[in-house]
């Protein structure tokens, strides 16, 4: 049996962050990763969808471009060129995380992990042991029980399609759902969004729900609402058939876009007497703590914000916890920044309004809706909205919603403000920045 002072599993943005960090401080650490270094953020996460984003926003600038005098003569779009180069990058980050690895002196075996006693973990075979074990396996997209399900594809697949689906159904109503159908739709697929409920992102405050599922209708997408899949099945020509009760639909391609689910089962947490919910998270104390003695878990897998900065945050203050003595280091889970990279994108942080009027006796709401400069000459013109979120006497600021063009660079600075506590009174004294978007959170009345 081999022995480390910590053993990490799942080689995703936490476990190599946490790993690197431990090692740094002195620990010696093995990583234990079964598919791609760099988990579902670099593989199948962010960052191949940012790049697939980025593409889209071309697309929406070459429409835009005659509005500024640009004359633009037929152009095209290959698909497969695009995947080649996004693939290509993907497996030069893959090679940095295992040099970056490498360098800070962290072992790594391949393969996949299970857990052989209360200490041990077993791969291929061979045994391991550490003073600290942390489990930081995320999850996998959830694929529903029903006739044909497996026709449709998931985010995973989405990454793997080799063409532009012509005509594409989207099943959910979550950030993944909504970044996937506005790609596909700028690209040029004909778009259906299936949603179950209500409401498009229903955690986000109510004006950026209403705002995004009014902007993707006038960008094309047919977003269908109370509408759930109940079956699949094959037509002709590679042709999908959704029967969906009242609706029936013909398309190329079926992205079930519905949530993920944790990568536990494999684990054999049991033998380590590691408990487990019944969909698979792992809850954990405010220390990352699971219920067992000496074992630890981070990222998704803890079902807390699902979200790479969370991952890698979370598995940093554990570092320091266990190998440089910070006995009270610890991530807070409260005003983390989010972006959804839709079109137009969305940034926020904090309370909805929702929630801050549940929460706070006195509640101020500030709100904004305009067309930004830079549409003023576009044909197509979609809105910027904005709100902020006061609450209490001072109006401190508890919450603060974009969406528009930019949202996704502007809030990471206003975060750091609201993370401070400021109030409505620090953003009205900060003298904006002319012309953009972002001065309109500090000159809202
Ligand atoms: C389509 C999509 C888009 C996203 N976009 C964003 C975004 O824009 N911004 C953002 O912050 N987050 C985004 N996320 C979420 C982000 O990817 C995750 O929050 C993040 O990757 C979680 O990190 P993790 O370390 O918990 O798990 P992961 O990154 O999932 O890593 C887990 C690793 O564990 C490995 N593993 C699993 N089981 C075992 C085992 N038994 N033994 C050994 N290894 C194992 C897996 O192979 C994997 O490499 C996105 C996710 C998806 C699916």
């Amino acid at each position: 049996m081999r022995e480390y002072d910590y053993l990490v599993i799942g080689g995703g943005s936490g476990g190599v962050a946490t790993a690197r960090r431990a090692a740094e401080y002195g620990a010696r650490v093995l990583l234990i990763e079964g598919g791609r270094l760099g988990g579902t953020c670099v593989n199948v996460g962010c960052v191949p969808k940012k790049v697939m984003w980025y593409a889209g926003g071309i697309a929406q600038t070459l429409a835009d471009a005659p509005g500024y005098g640009f004359s633009i003569g037929e152009t095209g779009f290959d698909w497969a060129a695009l995947k080649h180069a996004r693939d290509a990058y993907i497996e030069r980050l893959n090679g940095i995380y295992a040099t970056m690895l490498e360098k800070a002196g962290v072992t790594l075996v391949r393969g996949y992990a299970r857990f052989a006693g209360a200490r041990s973990v077993e791969v291929d075979g061979q045994h391991y042991t550490a003073r600290h074990i942390v489990i930081a396996t995320g999850g996998r997209p959830k694929v529903p029980e029903m006739p044909g399900a497996d026709l449709g594809i998931t985010s995973d697949g989405f990454f793997l399609l080799d063409h532009l689906p012509k005509r594409v159904a989207i099943v959910g109503s979550g950030y993944i759902a909504v970044e996937l159908a506005g790609v596909l739709n700028a690209l040029g697929s004909k778009v259906e969004l299936l949603v179950r409920s209500e409401h498009l992102l229903r955690p986000f405050d109510a004006m950026i729900r209403d705002e995004l599922t009014t902007q993707m209708r006038e960008a094309g997408v047919n977003v269908h609402i109370r509408t759930q899949p109940q079956s699949l099945s094959h037509l002709g020509d590679g042709a999908l058939g959704v029967d969906c009760g009242t609706r029936h639909l013909e398309v190329d391609t079926l992205i079930w876009a519905i949530g993920r689910e944790a990568n536990t089962a494999q684990l054999e947490l049991a033998r380590a007497g590691i408990a487990v919910r019944g969909d698979g998270v792992i809850d954990t104390d405010a220390f990352q703590n699971t219920n067992a003695e000496g074992i630890y878990a981070i990222g998704d897998i803890t079902g807390r914000a699902e979200l790479t900065p969370v991952a890698i945050a979370a598995g940093r203050k554990l570092a320091a916890r266990l190998f440089k003595g910070e006995a009270d280091a610890r991530l807070d889970y409260t005003n983390i920044p989010t972006v959804t990279f839709s079109h137009p994108p969305i940034g926020t942080i904090g309370l909805t309004e929702d929630e801050a009027r549940t929460q706070h006796q006195s509640v101020k709401v500030y709100t904004t809706r305009f067309t930004g400069m830079y549409h003023a000459l576009t044909a197509h013109k979609p809105r910027t909205a904005m709100k902020l979120v006061c609450a209490g006497e001072d109006e401190r600021v508890v919450g603060c919603h974009i969406i528009g063009e930019g949202a996704d660079e502007m809030l990471q600075g206003f975060a750091v403000a609201i993370r401070m506590g400021a109030t409505k009174a620090d953003f009205d004294a900060t003298v904006a920045i002319h012309p953009t978007s972002a001065e309109e959170l500090v000159t809202m009345r």
